[in-house]
This record gives C-alpha cells, structure tokens and sequence, in this order.
C-alpha cells in the first residue's frame, strides 16, 4: 500500500484536517502520479456537508486534480514517469454498458466510479479524492495535459471545464445562438470563456453587480443584475439557452421567463433541494428544462487539448491548503473569482 497524506471531513460536522490514508499499490493498468494542484469546486462542500446525500466519511474531497507521473503500471502504454497528467471527477466505470461503450462513462449504468465519496468497482472500498499528496489511477481514467499551459489554472478544467464545455457542445451551442450563463463562479467563468470561444452572444446573469467589469473581462457581452427588475424585466424573452450554474436554491421559473420560444435551460448546478418548476413557465413559449453531468473521458480529453491549442485556463486564486475553510466560506458568498485552487506543496 501507498502511504498518503490528506486533507478529510471525518464528518458532516467537522471542518477538514490533516488524516493520513493509504492507497492500493499500483496495478498493471494504474497510473501513480503525485499531486501539484487541486481546484475546489462547490461540489466538495455539498458533498462534505452531506448537502446531496449520506456521504462516505472519512471524505477526502476534490476532483480537479493535476500533477506529475511518478510510477506505471506493466500493461500502461499511455503515460511514462515525468508525464504531467491529470483527474476529474471519475476514475472507474463499468466500460461495458451501452452508455460506457459512447464515451458517457459519466452515466454508466451501472453507476460510475467517483474520485471521492463513492466506492471502487469492488462496491467496498472507499475512493479518497485530491485534496492530497499523491493518488492512484486506473490508466483509462487519466488525462493527458499540455505542460504549455498553467498548471495551476488547468486544474479546475478537469470539473468546471468539463461541465460546460460537454452541454455547450451537446446542444451545439455557438454562432447566432444567444446563451445566458446563470451565476458568475467556477462554472460560470468557464461557461462564459466556452460560449465565447464558440462563437455565441453570451449574458451573463448574477446576483453580484460588482461582478460586471470581471464578466467583460471574461469575454461577455452583456451582464444582467438579476437582483435589479429594470433589467430583468428587459431581459424577457432574449435567449435561445441558459446555463444554469447555481448551486443554491433559486427560482426557476424567473429565469424561464428569460427565454425565447423553443428555449433551453440546461441545469448543471445542483442545488440540494428540489426544482420547483410550474408547467406553465414551460408550456407557454414551447420551453425545455434539462440537465447534463459533467462529461465522459474522451471529451474531457478533447475539452484539454482544445483549451491547449485556444490557450484557455481558469482564472484562479490559489491557497493553502490550511485555509480552506475561509475558502469555503467566501464560495458560500458567491465569493470566487473564480476558482481556488490549493497548492498541494502546502500540505
Ligand atoms: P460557485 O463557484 O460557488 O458558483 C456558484 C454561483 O452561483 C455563485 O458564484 C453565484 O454567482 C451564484 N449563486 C449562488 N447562490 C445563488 C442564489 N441563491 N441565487 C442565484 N445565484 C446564486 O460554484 P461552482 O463550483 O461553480 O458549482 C456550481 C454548482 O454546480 C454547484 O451546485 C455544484 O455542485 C454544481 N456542479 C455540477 C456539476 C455537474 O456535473 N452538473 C459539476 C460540477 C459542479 P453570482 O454571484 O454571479 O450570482
Ligand atoms: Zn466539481
């Protein structure tokens, strides 16, 4: 075994401290890379705080992961030591089932393999995600980085990046469309730099006025104070698609409203209650609500090297791993500008 050491939950009510783990030795298809950065992405403190469903304690969370090779597996032929490689948010799936066999391991049916807060295919053991030193990886699962980019900033690709670049694609998103991104955070950010990128008219819709002069950084061409009815008001009826990014409960039908007929509201933020969505904010305007998970591992693949080749990253603060806590707390605020990052030297 693998000596580790991490950051855990040891439950829903304790913050995160140091705990000391160990992870399988490596297999003749694993790839053991050791960690350098790893991004926090909203979905660590859902699940840490049990916001979603009864977790698997003690959790070790992330799942934005980037660092360097440092052992290969007999049978490995796609990585060498030295290699930079990164892990998103799976790192098994069946691989069998019709869903697997389309690049969709995000929805196995058997269910997929989580990098935390899930089991190994043997259904009994726990996976221990990134917030730590140095992980375990069947090779299928990893990811090949373009050591021309930040590393840093790559990290959050592998879950915010993925998550927005996988719908935008899916829904063929880009020139004439007209795209609101739905809160300006770590989704948010990458949903407003891919729109961009694929040539659509991207709003940006927040809660955070002061957010605006970032936002057109950022690369959009419209901001909308949501808090503010004037422009609400103003924005009825203006898009063919909304990103929805938000993590806290909100009201859907308000952002209904800002679509034109035959538009989509694509959900990817997961808020722990349930939508209440009236039929009549759909079926007047010919109107979708649907949801996508973040993505499977070809097109996380394809989503880096595009990100290579268009030289976009995620603009980051990075942390100590010791303050993560504060960095949860402004990630409750709305606080993110847009994605923390922790440097894995600091643990
Ligand atoms: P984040 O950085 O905290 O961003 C969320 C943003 O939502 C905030 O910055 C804020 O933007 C807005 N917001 C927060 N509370 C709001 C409210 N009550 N009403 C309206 N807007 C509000 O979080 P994240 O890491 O981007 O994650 C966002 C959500 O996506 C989380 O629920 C996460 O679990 C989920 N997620 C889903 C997938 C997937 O596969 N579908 C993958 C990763 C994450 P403004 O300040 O601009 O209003
Ligand atoms: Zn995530």
């Amino acid at each position: 075994m693998t000596a580790t050491k991490g950051y855990a939950a040891q439950s829903p009510e304790t913050a995160l401290a140091p705990w000391s783990f160990e992870r399988r030795e490596v297999g003749p298809h694993d790839v053991q890379f050791d960690i350098l950065f790893c991004g926090v992405c909203h979905s660590d403190l859902h699940q840490i705080k049990n916001e979603w469903f009864p977790g698997i304690f003690p959790m070790v969370p992330g799942h934005e992961i980037v660092g360097r090779v440092i052992k290969t597996g007999n049978d490995v032929t796609r990585f060498k030591v030295g290699d930079i490689a990164g892990t998103g948010c799976l790192v098994d799936s069946c691989q069998v089932c019709a869903n697997c066999k389309q690049d969709l391991e995000q929805y196995c049916l058997e269910g997929n393999t989580q990098t935390y807060n899930s089991y190994e295919r043997d259904g009994k053991t726990p996976t221990y995600g990134g917030y730590s030193n140095t992980i375990v990886v069947r090779e299928e699962f990893v990811l090949h980085i373009s050591d021309k980019l930040n590393l840093a900033a790559v990290a959050p690709l592998l879950c915010a990046g993925i998550t927005t670049y996988s719908p935008l694609r899916h829904w063929k998103i880009g020139k004439g469309h007209k795209l609101a991104v739905l809160g300006l955070g770590g989704l948010g950010h990458m949903g407003v730099k891919f729109g961009v990128a694929f040539g659509a008219e991207v709003t940006v819709l927040s809660t955070s006025p002061k957010k605006e002069a970032d936002a057109m950084k950022l690369g959009a061409h419209h901001f909308v104070v949501t808090t503010d009815e004037a422009q609400l008001k103003a924005a009825q009826g203006s898009f063919d698609f909304i990103l929805d990014t938000v993590s806290a409960e909100h009201d859907y039908g308000m952002y209904l409203s800002l679509l034109k007929t035959d538009g989509t509201m694509i959900c990817v933020g997961a808020p722990s209650k349930p939508a209440q969505v009236s039929v009549f904010s759909l079926l007047g305007g010919r109107k979708s609500i649907a949801g996508s998970g973040i993505g499977g591992i070809a097109e996380t693949q394809e989503m880096l090297d595009y990100c290579a080749e268009n030289n976009i990253v995620s603009d980051i603060e990075m942390i100590d791993i010791k303050d993560i806590q504060s960095a949860y707390d402004r990630m409750l605020k709305g606080d993110v500008r847009y994605r923390f990052v922790i440097d894995m030297a600091t643990l």
